[in-house]
């Protein structure tokens, strides 16, 4: 479900909040879109065979872009807005 305008309200407040103002790593624009959904991280253990395991915990990030040259940093949603719970695919 995306989000809703209430919440990536409610997200950037929590960044100003957290005194979150640097600009991209890469090109230095200061100016940010959250995206519409939540991704999810799968933390993986090495293989010895070298493949991987699908299901396990999983970590949901927030991602922020950069408007200028589409950079995409992503925030633990359960430091910056306790949502939602982590769980298992
Ligand atoms: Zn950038």
């Amino acid at each position: 479900m995306p989000f809703t305008l209430e919440q990536k309200n409610k997200l950037i407040d929590t960044l100003k909040a957290k005194g979150v103002r640097n600009g991209c790593p890469l090109c230095r624009n200061k100016e940010w879109v959250i995206g519409d959904e939540y991704v999810v991280l799968l933390p993986q253990e090495m293989l010895p065979d070298g493949g991987f395991v699908l299901g396990g915990p999983t970590i949901p990030v927030i991602p922020l872009l950069c408007k200028q040259c589409g950079y995409v940093a992503m925030l633990s949603s359960k430091i910056l807005a306790n949502l939602p719970p982590e769980g298992k695919v």
